[in-house]
């Protein structure tokens, strides 16, 4: 056969290490298969000399790596006759809990932040039908909320503490290894509720405790100034930041994460709003790759580790870009807006531009 088999999402290709039957039926939209992109341009451009990769998980179905986790969630609340899912959300679990739920056909119940949601997050939960609760209070309060509700009504929570998430975000893990043909030294997320950390420790101890590779990275996890929990050792009652999808300040998967970093070797640093929106402008700019704030803040970290030996030089570094750029127009055209130039419609006007720019 001179064709390879169609991709049809991550439970299909890693159903051996998921926990599914042969006769489940798999709710999918081709989730995972991500590129590995090696960075060309930025760890020189700023002195650093280490092997640096992006894991793009903005190129999931919905946009971030939430999908990896929601395929998982909601496959098996069908398997155990859930009629509706629900979950509280800074943005992009919602927008995957609501497209997931309209594939298998059931109902979608999420809780939104108001007004500290990206606009593309909460255009893609209403275009899939989810319910919306705007709540009037933060992401901590609509997690407490979703567990109470859900102790009284037939909904499945689909949030980070389902441990089926957990088990199909750990197959990014698996996906780098298979890529690099090695596990890298150092793995470095953004890190909210704490979930994704945790997945990808579980993802590569398994496939070192399998023998499929004989080394497992370095897990370092970057949070923002304003919502640094892991930083201060200490939950954030009212955390703050640029990047809306890790504005959390008690993450739930707190003990999961400090096992990741103790047993890796890592440690856990914040990055301020400034240098989270420099890397993100950086990746943009110079290597054409667009992720969310959020995400940026992987890089952010890395890059300043790296500058200060912490990393060392010669490293093998991935980092998770978690959601894609589009995700959050507003806070990438409030960065450079000055970059637009309005001319008149003449080929004088157009040429003159164009030419004094090219000098
Ligand atoms: C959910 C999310 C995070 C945080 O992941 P956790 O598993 O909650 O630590 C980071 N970036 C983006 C874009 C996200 O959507």
């Amino acid at each position: 056969m001179p064709f390879r088999p169609r991709y049809t999402g991550l439970i299909d290709k890693y159903r051996d290490r998921l926990p599914v039957r042969d006769d489940t039926r798999v709710i999918s939209l081709g989730e995972g298969n991500t590129p590995l992109i090696r960075l060309n341009h930025v760890p020189g451009d700023i002195g650093c000399a280490i092997d640096l990769y992006v894991k793009y998980e903005g190129l999931n179905p919905t946009g971030s790596f939430k999908d990896r986790g929601m395929t998982m969630a909601v496959t098996k609340a069908v398997e155990e006759g859930s009629r509706a899912v629900i979950c509280a959300s800074t943005g992009n679990t919602s927008a995957s809990a609501a497209a997931y739920a309209a594939r298998a056909g059931i109902r979608a119940f999420v809780l939104i932040p108001e007004g500290k949601i990206a606009l593309g997050k909460l255009a893609q939960a209403m275009m899939h039908g989810a319910v919306v609760l705007q709540i009037r209070g933060n992401f901590d309060a609509g997690m407490r909320l979703v567990k109470e509700v859900a102790a009284e009504a037939p909904v499945t929570i689909v949030n980070s503490i389902n441990p089926f998430r957990l088990q199909g975000q750990k197959t990014a893990a698996f996906e780098i290894i298979e890529e690099l043909e090695c596990a890298p030294d150092y793995h470095c997320l953004p890190v909210g509720n704490a979930g994704n950390i945790s997945a990808h420790w579980l993802g590569y101890r398994e496939y070192y405790e399998h023998g499929i590779v004989n080394s497992r990275p370095v897990m370092v996890g970057y949070q923002a100034s304003g919502a640094a929990p892991f930083l201060r050792g200490a939950m954030v009652d009212h955390p703050e930041t640029v990047a809306t999808a890790i504005r959390i300040g008690h993450p739930q998967s707190w003990d999961k994460a400090w096992t990741a970093q103790k047993e890796s070797g890592g440690w856990f640093d914040e990055c301020s709003d400034e240098e989270i929106l420099a890397a993100q402008r950086l990746l943009a700019g110079r290597e054409g790759i667009f992720c969310e704030p959020a995400s940026a803040t992987s890089v952010a970290g890395a890059l300043r580790d790296a500058r200060a030996g912490r990393i060392p030089a010669g490293s093998k570094v991935v980092c998770t870009l978690t959601g894609h750029g589009l995700k959050d127009p507003d806070i990438a055209i409030a960065q450079c807006g000055d970059r637009v130039t309005t001319v008149p419609a003449e080929l004088e006007a157009v040429r003159g531009a164009i030419l004094d720019r090219l000098e």
